[in-house]
């Protein structure tokens, strides 16, 4: 293996293109997460190629991120969004695409780095065709978001599947926070290595404005109490507790609350559907003239959101991770988070923010009351927070960890390499 090709690796994310613009449906988390990782990577002297679908004629097939970064698109399937549980039928075909760009380019990806299940089926054929190792990072585990749903879709039986096996079968398992990798040993397998490494936050951006020049940029008043929910709509993420929880809120008559609920949608899709729901609901409890739905809001503008608001609300009832938590306590803002998942892992309780039952409306507004109320505090938690997040969440450092284990097992040699006996 000659020096190029000992540092390069495959970034594959069949579903969630790092490309994209975030923050709309089955775009969120995982986007950000392949697309920073692989250009803190690039930083490192990794070359870095992403691998994704196409889901339209107009998008580019190669976008060059950073000179050893790119986002490459391949077309398996029709050239349109089709919804992840819809996805696996076109894996074989994106696996022959893969291979046949690997033979256009002579190159071979000696490691791969796969994102969320359909995606480690890929990882898994690559490893069966071309011996190459792989590091898995779930992002989402089916068996743990199965029993927080009402209906369960056709394609499970077949993605439990998977996830066992990838788990069984990896060079490495990646879990991004101690609860997750709990979850897969108690509900998928003993078996199988697992390392774990966090997602992270880009520390420079978020921090980056204050808190008077947030507001007076967002044209937010500056004696207001600002609340603040980012992320996709999806009733998983408990946009309802939050909006009922201010609704109870001592503050709800004030003049002073704002409640902004920022994220896309697409009218008529799932998202869409949810953001109307939500805005029914703000409209019955009388609680529109101080609650705005401003939209997907851009990478570029989310510092200020975050800075501008005195706390940010993660009432997800379940969160693998939870980008959104770091992404406030970078900017200096207390999070009210579910205590569930990765939040138990971000989220100090009592110094960067508070944690609650998930769905408990009145623990949630208790919560955000206590914090809304006590200015100084609020300030203590915002800066404990943006301490805690330069010390254990920023790209640099996942990046360098991510780094050091693929070095590891680009080292070891095939035959030694630790496959975990079936
Ligand atoms: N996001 C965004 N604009 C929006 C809503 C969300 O850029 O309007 C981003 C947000 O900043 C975060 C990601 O989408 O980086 C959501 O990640 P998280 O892990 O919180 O949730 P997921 O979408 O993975 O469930």
């Amino acid at each position: 293996m000659n020096s190029n090709t000992e540092k390069r690796i495959a970034l594959i994310s069949v579903h969630g293109d790092p490309a994209i613009e975030i923050g709309k449906e089955e775009a969120g988390g995982q986007n950000v997460y392949v697309r920073e990782v692989g250009k803190a990577l690039a930083q490192l002297g990794w070359q870095v190629d992403m691998f994704s679908r196409k889901v339209s004629p107009e998008q580019e097939t190669i976008v060059q991120h950073s000179p050893l970064c790119r986002t490459i698109r391949l077309t398996a399937g029709p050239e349109e969004f089709i919804p992840r549980d819809n996805g696996f039928k076109y894996l074989p075909e994106f696996v022959q695409q893969l291979l046949q760009f690997q033979r256009e380019n002579h190159i071979m990806y000696p490691l791969v780095h796969t994102n969320y299940w359909l995606s480690s089926w890929v990882g898994m054929q690559l490893k069966a065709i071309q011996g190459s190792s792989q590091v898995h990072t779930y992002h989402s585990l089916g068996a743990v978001k199965y029993k927080a749903v009402d209906t369960i879709p056709l394609i499970a039986t077949k993605r439990l599947a998977v996830e066992k096996q990838v788990l069984e079968t990896a060079e490495r398992i990646v879990a991004t926070s101690p609860q997750e990798q709990q979850h897969m040993r108690s509900l998928v397998s003993a078996k199988g290595y697992i390392d774990v490494i966090p997602c992270g936050t880009d520390i420079a951006k978020f921090g980056s404005v204050d808190k008077q020049t947030a507001r007076a940029e967002l044209g937010i008043a500056q004696d207001a109490k600002v609340v603040l929910y980012v992320g996709r709509f999806d009733p998983r993420k408990g946009i309802e507790t939050l909006v009922r929880a201010i609704n109870e809120s001592q503050l709800r008559d004030s003049g002073k609350l704002k409640l902004i609920i920022g994220g896309g949608f697409t009218p008529g899709n799932s998202d869409g559907r949810e953001r109307d729901r939500i805005a029914s609901i703000v409209e019955e409890l009388g609680m529109s003239e101080f609650t705005t739905l401003p939209g997907r809001l851009s990478q570029d503008i989310l510092p200020a959101y975050y800075a501008a608001a005195d706390v940010c609300v993660v009432p997800s009832h379940y969160e693998p991770f939870g980008l959104v938590a770091i992404e406030a306590m970078a900017s200096g803002t207390p999070v009210v988070a579910s205590d569930v998942g990765g939040l138990q892992f971000t989220v100090v309780p009592e110094k960067t923010g508070l944690l609650v039952p998930p769905k408990d409306v009145a623990a949630f507004c208790v919560a955000i009351d206590r914090i809304l109320m006590n200015p100084q505090w609020c300030d203590e938690l915002g800066q404990t927070g943006r301490k805690h997040i330069e010390a254990m969440f920023s790209w640099g450092g996942v990046a360098d960890r991510l780094s050091e284990l693929y070095t590891q097992i680009l080292a070891t040699k095939l035959p030694e390499r630790a496959l975990v006996s079936q």
